[in-house]
């Protein structure tokens, strides 16, 4: 059976639509998996927002961390206003879970109603590191990114397809060497490349990595492709597409859709 994804938004920290920033999109955090009858969602970001899922009875989505610019979206997710049961997948941080993680942005003042009192049902799902769970046909398992706070890097794994899903990643010997093991073999790398080697120096520890990082782990790892994600807000057109061009490797495009 095919996997295809599509990127909903491949923005990182803020969404960032303008003139200059139309061909690598605008909106934050959020890819589609399709397979089959399911329908999964990573992050609930700004691109949550063009989410297809009318007619859907079931969707999931995964949650790498609760940082604003992955669940932005979720309170215009469109599977709220449907017949729908939607389950919600993602780790304890700082000692919340899943539930209280939303509840704290999704709650008079900051919004004005909580999304769940809508037609649609919402299962929340507390996953726990170092074990594995399924979400549809999916076999779904995590490591711990270095990030602050803390960030989930799901690996995602279907009729012998793996898709592995690094967003908010800071590398460094430890992390890197953590990653190329998890990663191994996948056939598609979603890899946070916000920096530049010079911005990373500007803003270590900020929980974020570079694209030549992106592409020196997908071969060490084996991986079919690698994209590069979580582009910086600043980074306009110009700036992505002469980094795109100087590595060699893939930055994702809001739109771009591939097949698995
Ligand atoms: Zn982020
Ligand atoms: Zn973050």
């Amino acid at each position: 059976m095919s996997i295809r994804i599509t990127v909903l938004g491949c923005r990182g920290s803020l969404p960032a639509g303008r003139k200059d920033t139309v061909l690598f999109g605008g909106d934050t955090s959020c890819y589609e998996v399709q397979a089959g009858e399911d329908l999964i969602y990573l992050d609930a970001g700004s691109g949550l927002v063009s989410a297809q899922t009318q007619g859907t009875r079931e969707v999931h989505l995964l949650l790498s961390h609760p940082h604003l610019d992955h669940l932005m979206g979720f309170g215009l997710f469109p599977a709220l206003r449907q017949d729908c049961r939607i389950h919600i997948y993602g780790a304890a941080w700082e000692g919340r879970n899943p539930e209280e993680q939303m509840r704290l942005l999704f709650a008079p003042p900051l919004w004005p109603v909580w999304p769940g009192d809508g037609p649609a049902q919402i299962f929340f799902h507390t996953v726990m590191p170092g074990e594995a769970f399924r979400a549809g046909g999916f076999w779904v398992d995590w490591m711990p990114s270095f990030h602050p706070g803390g960030s989930a890097v799901y690996r995602l794994r279907r009729d012998g397809k793996i898709l592995v899903y690094a967003t908010d990643f800071e590398h460094g010997i430890e992390a890197e060497q953590e990653l190329i093991r998890f990663a191994e073999g996948a056939d598609l790398l979603l890899y946070d490349g916000q920096y530049t080697p010079e911005e990373h120096d500007i803003y270590p520890g900020f929980g974020h990595s570079t694209g030549e990082t992106g592409r020196r782990i997908g071969e060490a790892c084996g991986a079919k492709r690698v994209w590069i994600i979580h582009h910086d807000p600043r980074a306009t057109d110009v700036i992505l597409t002469e980094r795109e061009k100087r590595l060699g490797i893939h930055y994702a495009r809001q739109g771009d859709s591939a097949e698995l």
